[in-house]
């Protein structure tokens, strides 16, 4: 396996094609938009420029990597040699379907189409290729250069050899894959999410405020980061969407959503990305700022 492509240049795309091109694999980036593709590259030079002052890298390294890239606004010419193609596009099932059926068609026949969802079913992308056995999950963490984990989801008919191929690939990255079947939420979000969910209930609720809670979290569970601040650094949207997947895909109340998220998410207040969510980001405290206190 030597040629990838990444479909989405986004946080996640980015960070994939980073980790693929500091292991000595060829990565074409691709997205709709050229904005895009230059924010990914800038992105990725800044993160090997800071591995490089901690000497974690050599200049010639960071060169290897940066050779490795190439950009690409067209699907079609950015996956027609690709030995593994991973999409990072925006969570959204229609698109998802869209760029599995074209990916399909255009793609080389033997090549593994993976998908980096983090919560739409991949069986049911598999279904929208003629290969769904060579269509898997491949859950990276954000940030990917720093987070160890990769969620490895088998869908119902992701055969044996791909998932082997996969984890092996997963481990070449210097990862640590682990391998779960593909039922809503996976592992990673069918735990965390209903303990932001919890945390956003006991504020609901008067328990406790914003502060205790995450406090309790942090220093009591030596958890880096309280709930109610990670809920707003994934974006309140985004955790309302997953906990509805839950919710819709086993059918069971205990993963309904708090009507406290669903208040905020209708009132626009999103988390970091939308300046407050159960903290305030706005003014002085960038966002950023607060987010770099816990990398
Ligand atoms: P993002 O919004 O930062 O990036 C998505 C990118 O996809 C954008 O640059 C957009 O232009 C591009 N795009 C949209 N339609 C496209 C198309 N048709 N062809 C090519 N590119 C297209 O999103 P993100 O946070 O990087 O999330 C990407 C995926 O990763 C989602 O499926 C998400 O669920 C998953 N994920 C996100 C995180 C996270 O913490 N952000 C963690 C794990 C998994």
């Amino acid at each position: 396996m030597k040629n990838i492509a990444v479909i989405g240049a986004g946080t996640m795309g980015n960070g994939i094609a980073h980790v693929f091109a500091q292991n000595g694999y060829q990565v074409n980036i691709i997205d709709i938009s050229q904005n895009a593709l230059e924010r990914a590259l800038a992105t990725i030079d800044k993160n090997l420029e800071r591995l490089l002052s901690k000497e974690r890298i050599s200049s010639e390294d960071k060169s290897n990597t940066i050779n490795n890239l190439k950009t690409f606004t067209s699907i079609s010419e950015g996956v027609k040699n690709a030995d593994l193609v991973i999409e990072a596009a925006t969570e959204n099932v229609d698109l998802k379907l869209k760029i599995f059926k074209q990916i399909d068609e255009e793609a080389p026949k033997n090549a593994i189409l993976a998908s980096n969802t983090s919560s739409i079913s991949i069986t049911k992308i598999a279904a929208a290729t003629s290969r769904p056995e060579k269509v898997i999950g491949m859950h990276f963490m954000n940030p990917v250069p720093i987070m160890k984990l990769v969620e490895i989801i088998r869908g119902y008919s992701t055969s044996d050899e791909v998932t082997d191929t996969i984890m092996e690939l997963s481990k070449k990255l210097k990862k640590v894959p682990v391998e779960v079947n593909d039922y809503p939420g996976f592992i990673a979000n069918r735990i965390l999410m209903p303990m932001l969910n919890e945390a956003i209930y006991s504020l609901y609720e008067g328990v406790a405020g914003v502060y205790e809670i995450d406090t309790v979290m942090k220093l009591g569970m030596a958890h880096p980061m309280g709930p109610l601040q990670l809920a707003d650094f994934i974006g309140l949207d985004v955790c309302l969407s997953i906990l509805n997947v839950l919710y819709e895909g086993f059918g069971n109340s205990k993963y309904a959503p708090c009507p406290l998220l669903v208040n905020m998410v209708a009132a626009g207040k999103l988390g970091a990305k939308s300046g407050e969510g159960f903290y305030d980001y706005s003014g002085s405290r960038k966002a950023e700022n607060i987010a770099k206190q816990f990398v």
